[in-house]
């Protein structure tokens, strides 16, 4: 009988932290005493080529999720929406006149939460003329609206459609109506099939599919039913996560109450094995893989600009309560609680809140890992925009990851193996500098 390691065996159970990276340095590393870094930043004018993305946050819910870390208001008055989205404005007629801003276009625009679709369809229109015309977006080739399918109705969706939105994102999680009580979603499988039927009828020219591999309760059986009726209907595109419990979840206050230190959700193992397979089927229905979390169905049509643009270096800006922002080689994020974020904008300051400009060694490690999580990732532009070889600066990181099989290295190319790509993010801080090996990203 094979015995089980036992510390390996803890390793792969899921216990409380962050697993997803999103950012280089890690956010622990993001100081208040070094927002003056970010405010000169805003004021130098911005390399040419350097695309520009706005990202806008709307943190209202109408319940939390259990396992939701976002800042997230689900008590929300109609004096309150408008306050916010009177805020957003303020904060945008800023930036407007930031020497770094003035004058660009931008590609793409996120509308992220939260729940931006929480917001009605009057106050939707109303906020994205007000900030269209203090920094235009019409240009902008691709814009994404995260949904709660639950909030949407034939009249919001037109809404969100008259907008612009190019992308709609429907967060699914999951197809099971239990399954999303028990894990605190606001939404029911009767509202996914009206949501996704309306969207189609009303014509997004891309409607993406989010599902979280792992949530509480989850069964082999019932995730080959998720993928099975994902496949049914046909979306442009699917993204998959596998689901984390960082510190300040619900299920973590459950777990410190009952004195458990595993998670109540699948291991690590399990995860990636469902993913596996969900990316299997998709594939054998015509979907092809374009990151560790996405499937497409027609990769030349369908693509993610705002995740392109963010892992090659693009400026943005990030609008709204605890916003991240990423500026001429600065990152920054805004205030983090309302109250501080309204006051710092009625004071006439941007409210941002701690800032670090990576060296630039700190910005290609940036950039790599984040195209990393693309699968594929091609040195020579490492060597072109930082005049640095990526194969002999990690020599030691990609030997550790070919000796695991998790990596192929070629002649300009490193490829991840499907079992690299679906534990990307634990691979990731073999390419950290030392001082930010085991930081906590929060
Ligand atoms: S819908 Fe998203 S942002 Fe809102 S509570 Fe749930 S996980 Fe958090």
């Amino acid at each position: 009988m094979n015995s089980v390691d036992p510390v390996e065996n803890y390793k792969n159970q899921t216990t409380a932290g962050n697993y997803f990276v999103s950012n280089y340095p890690p956010y622990s590393f993001w100081k208040t005493n070094r927002i003056s870094e970010a405010f000169d930043a805003l004021e130098k004018q911005s390399a040419v080529d350097t695309p520009l993305g706005i990202y806008l946050h709307i943190p209202f819910c109408r319940k939390r999720c259990h396992f939701c870390y976002f800042k997230v208001y689900t008590n929300n008055d109609a004096a309150m929406l408008e306050n916010y989205i009177s805020s957003m404005i303020t904060e945008m007629t800023l930036y407007s006149k930031k020497t770094s801003i003035t004058g660009r276009t931008p590609k793409f625009v996120y509308f992220g939460g939260g729940t931006p679709s929480y917001l009605s369809s009057r106050q939707l229109i109303s906020l994205t003329e007000a900030l269209k015309d203090k920094v235009s977006w019409d240009d902008a080739d691709e814009i994404t609206f995260e949904c709660e399918p639950g909030t949407l109705t034939e009249n919001k969706l037109d809404g969100i459609r008259n907008i612009g939105v190019t992308r709609l994102s429907l967060g699914v999680e999951n197809f099971n109506d239990e399954l999303l009580k028990g894990n605190g979603r606001a939404h029911g499988s009767k509202e996914i099939d009206k949501a996704y039927r309306l969207a189609r009828l009303i014509g997004f020219p891309q409607v993406n599919i989010d599902l979280i591999a792992g949530m509480v309760g989850e069964t082999n059986e019932n995730w080959k039913k998720c993928i099975e009726k994902t496949i049914d209907l046909e979306p442009d595109s699917v993204t998959i996560y596998q689901m984390e419990i960082p510190f300040n979840t619900t299920v973590f206050q459950e777990m410190k109450v009952a004195g458990q230190e595993v998670a109540p959700v699948a291991d690590w193992q399990t995860k990636r094995r469902w993913v596996n397979e969900a990316f299997e089927r998709l594939e054998a229905s015509g979907y092809t893989i374009t990151s560790a979390y996405t499937a497409v169905k027609n990769p030349a049509e369908t693509r993610f600009l705002y995740r392109d643009f963010l892992w090659t270096g693009a400026d943005l800006i990030g609008l709204g309560v605890a916003s991240f922002s990423h500026v001429g080689g600065t990152n920054y994020q805004n205030q983090q609680e309302l109250s501080e974020y309204k006051d710092s904008l009625s004071a006439g300051r941007l409210p941002i809140y701690r800032a670090l400009t990576p060296s630039i060694e700190e910005r290609l490690i940036r950039e790599l890992i984040l195209q990393l999580k693309l699968g594929e990732v091609q040195p020579s532009y490492f060597l072109k925009k930082f005049k640095i070889d990526v194969n002999k600066r990690f020599s030691s990181a990609l030997s550790y990851l070919q000796s695991q099989n998790y990596i192929d290295v070629g002649n300009d190319n490193w490829s991840l193996r499907r079992e690299g790509l679906l534990q990307v993010d634990n691979l990731l801080a073999e390419f950290f500098l030392e001082k930010h090996q085991n930081s906590r990203y929060t």
